[in-house]
């Protein structure tokens, strides 16, 4: 307690007061992130708020000396507990450190704060012809530095890539307090090991994003979705492997199974079909002129591979809601049970009928329902879960159940994340995807870069 008490007068005196939560209540709301958690064990000792390179440094030496946690924290909306604060320690929240620094239109790149809000990013970038693709799912509140952290994906990715495709260099706060660049400002990189990589996915394990330069791509001139219904999962995706061998290139092959639709329809009214087994939401973009002779290609697919019926969006209302009703999966489920549960297992296309089937079987045997949706452009499913955590045995069962849809997904040659991450929730089960020599090397990096185990600690292995 004397410790903790000292803890937070240093922490007030280098930040200023108004700038650290130290209240029960306060630190009860920072223990927890969007993964909802059954039970919170563990509260953080403080919550500092940081706007300057040097206040996060000063964080980082107040941490050494207490040789306690440091917990990163953008919006808090990742889904696999990497903010959960198990270990006590001081969550570093970013939300006041959230500039836009530089837009350039000539290098075509972006540099920002941690803390900048990925929707206000894409905006921004908008305003002068340029475009931000990754789409964390929550766009209006997810944040740069998160969603580095988590290698965050999306419904764009299958076009243009995940937000690690456009990281080109990061300001780093190291776990010593020290300032890292890991990349450049160029476009092009072949000097030395990519150190960007390293800390893209590191989920604040490694070190503390302060500033980081993304690249940007020109804006597509027009864009318009299509939603496509099935009575089979397996015609549709059949489908997406149809549409991919044409090489055709949509910006976003997504995937919503019956009760998803159902689901979604029941609490979130947009005239889904609510009677087909799966439908898929399918984006494309670029010139205006394209735009028709696009459609008309993969309309005919769909229509070879047994679609029973079509929508379009032909203004920018309808485009919304198509992806309101796409984004509201999650909400939906919620709202059946009073917990739910996701998760982005992820495999090779081509085993990708397998894994959604698998995954139906699964929650079958334990009595679970499943809502699925998923990116399957990437091969990559989301189970949702809506679940009672009062209830013991459901939990037992919800348990059983995602460790066997994790089995599934390694003997399917997939991964346990394709964007989400790893954090507190999955990572006793890592070891079932990567190889303990593979993971040997990550504890060694980890060690090197953080030897007193202060950042993220416990964290995705
Ligand atoms: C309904 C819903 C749908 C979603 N859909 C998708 C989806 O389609 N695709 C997808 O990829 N994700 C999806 N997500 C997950 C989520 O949106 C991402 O993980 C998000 O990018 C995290 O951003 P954040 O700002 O909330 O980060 P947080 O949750 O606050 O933090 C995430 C991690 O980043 C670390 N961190 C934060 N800031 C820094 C920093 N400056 N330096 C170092 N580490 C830092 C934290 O310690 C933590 O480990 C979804 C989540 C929800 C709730």
């Amino acid at each position: 307690m004397l410790t903790n008490n000292r803890l937070i007068k240093d922490l007030k005196k280098d930040l200023s007061a108004e700038n650290v939560l130290s209240e029960i209540e306060e630190r009860y709301a920072y223990a927890q992130d969007a993964t909802n958690a059954r039970k919170i064990e563990h509260l953080p000792d403080a919550v500092a708020f940081v706007e300057t390179t040097e206040q996060v440094q000063r964080v980082v030496n107040i941490a050494r000396k207490y040789k306690t946690p440091i917990i990163c924290r953008g919006a808090g909306t990742n889904v696999v507990g990497a903010c959960r604060t198990d270990h006590g320690g001081i969550v570093l929240n970013f939300s006041k450190m959230n500039k836009i620094l530089d837009i350039s239109r000539e290098n075509m790149t972006a540099t920002v704060q941690p803390g900048v809000v990925v929707g206000d990013l894409q905006k921004e970038a908008e305003k002068i012809g340029l475009y931000y693709p990754p789409d964390p799912g929550n766009l209006a509140v997810s944040t740069i530095g998160g969603s580095i952290a988590q290698a965050s994906g999306g419904a764009k990715t299958f076009k243009y890539g995940s937000t690690k495709d456009y990281v080109i260099d990061l300001k780093v706060v190291t776990a010593k307090g020290e300032i890292l660049r890991t990349g450049s400002s160029t476009i092009k990189n072949a000097t030395g090991y990519n150190l960007n990589s390293l800390f893209v996915g590191s989920e604040g394990t490694l070190g503390i994003v302060v500033e980081a330069t993304m690249k940007l791509i020109p804006q597509p001139e027009a864009k318009k979705v299509l939603m496509a219904y099935f009575d089979t999962v397996e015609d549709s995706v059949n489908a997406v492997n149809a549409i991919i061998e044409q090489r055709i290139f949509p910006a976003t092959l997504d995937f919503m199974d019956k009760n998803a639709i159902q689901t979604v329809e029941k609490f979130y009214p947009a005239g889904l079909l609510c009677d087909k087994e799966a439908a898929l939401v399918i984006e494309i973009d670029g010139f205006k002129n394209s735009m028709e002779y696009q459609q008309n290609i993969i309309v005919s697919i769909l229509e070879q591979c047994r679609a029973s019926a079509i929508q379009y969006s032909t203004n920018e209302d309808e485009y919304k809601k198509i992806w309101m009703a796409r984004h509201s999966s999650m909400g939906a489920c919620a709202k059946l049970k009073p917990n739910v549960t996701t998760d982005d297992v992820i495999v090779p296309r081509k085993n990708l009928a397998a894994l959604v089937k698998g995954i139906n079987d699964i929650c079958k045997k334990y009595n679970l329902t499943v809502c699925m949706v998923g990116h399957v452009g990437d091969g990559s499913v989301h189970p949702q879960i809506p679940i009672d955590y009062r209830d013991e045995d459901e939990y037992k069962r919800l348990k059983k159940a995602k460790s066997e849809i994790y089995d599934l997904t390694a003997k399917l040659d997939g991964i346990l994340s394709g964007e989400h991450g790893i954090g507190a929730e999955k990572r006793s089960h890592i070891h079932k995807v990567i190889n303990g020599i593979a993971l040997d090397y990550m504890r060694q990096i980890k060690k090197t870069l953080d030897p007193d185990n202060i950042l993220n600690p416990y964290k995705i292995f």
